[in-house]
């Protein structure tokens, strides 16, 4: 799990999951203080909006996975979704490119691996 998670989507899903459990975490922490109403109450409202926030940040990858480009990952040979320009493949992490300018450029050698590929 460590080496994969590159790819943006995946990246903002991590993201996203991690704020539920944030916001469940909090609201648990806040049972401990039922002496105090107050801190209670705040921790409450606070792990309510990472939850809420965490559904915000579901709606935005609907968003924008509208802008994906379903590619076939020259490397792993999966279809993958490329956000951007450059992104990651969601499986071996392995880069891609939308931007043709960016093919064959020096940067980065596994970008001449896709091009080479591709013609
Ligand atoms: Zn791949």
């Amino acid at each position: 799990m460590a080496a994969k998670g590159m790819n943006k989507i995946n990246r903002i899903r991590t993201f996203a999951l991690s704020l539920v459990f944030i916001g469940i975490f909090v609201m648990y922490i806040g049972l401990f203080f039922d002496s105090s109403p107050i801190i209670m109450t705040i921790t409450m409202i606070l792990g309510f909006v990472f939850v809420i926030s965490s559904s915000g940040v579901y709606f935005w990858i609907g968003m924008i996975s509208t802008n994906t480009v379903k590619v076939e990952c020259p490397n792993c040979g999966k279809i993958t979704k490329v956000l951007g320009k450059v992104d990651a493949c969601m499986y071996c992490d392995e880069p891609l490119t939308m931007d043709p300018e960016l093919e064959g450029k020096e940067f980065d050698p596994k970008y001449n691996r896709k091009s080479h590929n591709n013609t």
